[in-house]
Formats: structure tokens, sequence, C-alpha cells
């Protein structure tokens, strides 16, 4: 089986429905054909500020969520990155490889960079893509499946991985990024040219999978929408109207035609009564179970552990071949 590598940042209590459909959906689907690894990488969170109660108890809540999804911790890799030691010392030999222009031109870093200033921001911010590089070579990754705001940090991932072999010899596997669709972004409901994001600054238009039935019931009912009446696809003139339209063939495993077809000449109340009983439908099982799993947070580590201790494995094998490589002496 080919290997694919994935992750998630442990940056809110709850994953929201973009990283439900946009990743979650899509890997429980892609575990039976692929050796997959699933990391909730709480060493990237450090990035951004930090509760250190918080981001434990965060990093258990999502990987509960990921089993709740349909992850299942026996047939697929899920694990905490900083379980994993090999990863950190991948990105200090990494970083050494990597040219500091090259660093500075992720989009991602110069526009976090911007928006905080420059005594916000700290270093790892900066390095972020080269931690991310050392998660996805240390597995031999063939696939790494992301939204397209990461596609420049799977681009710097391979060249990384060429450069390296080129000077040290054939060490990693160089990776292919597999880019989701356009059809599984999701955006805000408040405002819906914007990523929905778990981070975002307003949760009023976030869905949050975690949240009470009513809460979320009540935000879609609230979703921005435009003044035609007309329960029609397009994404230039009526983004909030399409995305409703994204998720609920997300989530139906419908064709939006058919959607639209099924709405016309019914208006937006109809609508979104209809998509509040597919999305309250789908998070109501995810949810309880995912409560469960919180409420016996010893047997979730047992879970968390077992796993770290298969992702070890393979990472190990690949930070020694490294060391040997770059000339590291071996501890005799
Ligand atoms: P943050 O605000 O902390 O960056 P996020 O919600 O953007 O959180 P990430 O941890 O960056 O989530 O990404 C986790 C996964 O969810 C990635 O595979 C990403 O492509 C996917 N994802 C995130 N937001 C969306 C969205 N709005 N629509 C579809 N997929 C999404
Ligand atoms: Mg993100």
């Amino acid at each position: 089986k080919a290997r694919l590598y994935s992750g998630m940042q442990p940056s809110a209590d709850s994953l929201q429905i973009g990283n439900y459909i946009g990743a979650l959906l899509q890997w429980r689907d892609m575990q039976d054909t692929y050796d997959a690894f699933f990391s909730v990488v709480d060493l990237h969170a450090l990035t951004q500020p930090n509760d250190p109660a918080e981001l434990r108890e965060k990093t258990r809540r999502t990987a509960a969520q990921y089993i709740a999804a349909g992850i299942e911790p026996s047939k697929s890799t899920l694990y905490v990155q900083s379980h994993v030691r090999a990863h950190a010392e991948l990105a200090w030999i990494l970083s050494t490889i990597t040219g500091f222009g090259e660093a500075g031109r992720m989009t991602q870093f110069k526009d976090k960079s911007q928006r905080y200033g420059s005594d916000q921001t700290n270093v790892g911010l900066f390095t972020y893509p080269i931690l991310m590089a050392a998660d996805i070579l240390l597995y031999q990754t063939h696939v790494v499946p992301v939204g397209d705001d990461q596609k420049q940090h799977v681009e710097l991932t391979r060249d990384l991985a060429e450069r390296f072999n080129a000077r040290y010899g054939e060490t990693f596997r160089v990776p292919q990024p597999v880019i989701q669709s356009e059809t599984a972004r999701i955006y805000d409901l408040q405002n819906p040219t914007a990523k929905m994001s778990k981070s975002a600054e307003s949760h009023a238009g976030v869905l949050w999978l975690l949240d009470d039935v009513d809460v979320t019931a009540k935000k879609i009912m609230r979703a921005v929408t435009d003044n035609e009446g007309v329960v029609a696809y397009d994404r230039e003139t009526k983004p909030g109207v399409s995305n409703l339209l994204t998720i609920y063939a997300a989530l139906t495993g419908r064709q939006i035609p058919s959607i639209e077809d099924e709405y016309a000449g019914r208006g937006y109340g109809d609508f979104k009564k209809g998509l509040r009983d597919v999305v309250v439908a789908e998070f109501e099982p995810v949810r309880t179970r995912a409560l469960e799993l919180l409420d016996d947070p010893a047997e979730l580590d047992r879970l968390l552990a077992v796993n770290a201790g298969k992702a070890e494995s393979v990472a190990d094998a690949t930070l020694q071949d490294v060391y040997d490589r770059v000339g590291l002496l071996r501890r005799a």
C-alpha cells in the first residue's frame, strides 16, 4: 500500500465543518486504500499563543474527533506529533539545507508575520514549513492530501527531499500533494468569501462539530445569502448560497443541480431548513461519539500511545539513516 500522511493543528476545542468535509471525510475514505498516518500536530500549534492546559485538552479533543468521524486507530496510524521525537530532530537537519530566502518566500509566513508584526512573529512560524517537511519525509510518504493553502509547503518539502537526496544519496521518497477540490472548500457562513477556519476571530459563521445542535441550527438559519431568493450555484455572484449548496452536496453525496432542482421556487428559508436537518443529522453521532471518547481520557491516551509506537518505529528508521548520511557519529 502507498503511504499517506496528513495532519491537523489542535488549534481549537472543536473542529469546524470545513475540517470535517475537506479533511476528515476524505481521510476516512482513503484509509482503506493507503497506509495512512494522521497526526495531531501539537508542535506546530506552539507557534500560536499558547495556554499549556488548553493545548493538552485541545490535542485530546482533536484526536477524539478524528476517531469519532471514522478514522480507525486500528487501521490508520493516528498519533500525536510530539510523541515522536524524530519530528523535531529531522526538522533541525532539514533547516540546515533550507535557504533563508527560500523559507522567506512562503506566503503563509508572509501573511501571518504581516498580520502579527515582527515582535509578535516567532521564529517557529518562519520554520513551520520545515517542520512540516520533516513530518512528511520521516514516513517515506507517497501522497499528502492538503488544502491549496498548504500546496507551497508540500512543494518546499519536495525540493528539500530532492536536494538532500542529491547531496547525500537516496534517502527520502519525494511526496506528491493531493489538493482537495474547490467543491470541498467551505467558507465562513457570515463572510462567505473567507475560508472557514478554526482560528477565525468571530465564531458567528463557523459550524463547530461539537456545538449543541440548536446553536448549529441557528447559525445555518442566519447564514448570509443574497436578495435573489433563488437557490442556485454561482461562486462569484452568490457566494453565500453556493457555500451552503457545497455543504449540502458534500454531506449527502448528491450533485448540486439535483439540490437546486429540489428547492426551485421555494426560497432560502426552506433550503436552510433542509440544510439544517442534513448537518444536524450528520454531526449528532460524531459529537456523541467524540464526547464518549473524551469521557475516558485514559483509554484515549492509551490508543494514542500504541499508535505513537507504530509511528516511531517508521520515523526512527528514517532519522537514523539521515544521521548516518550527514555524518553524525553514532553513539557507541
Ligand atoms: P487554523 O485556523 O488553525 O489554521 P483550520 O481550520 O484552517 O485551522 P487546519 O488545521 O489548518 O485547519 O487544517 C486541517 C485540515 O482541514 C487541512 O487538511 C485543511 O485543508 C482542511 N481545512 C481547513 N479549513 C477548511 C475549509 N474551510 N474547507 C475545507 N477544508 C478545510
Ligand atoms: Mg489552516
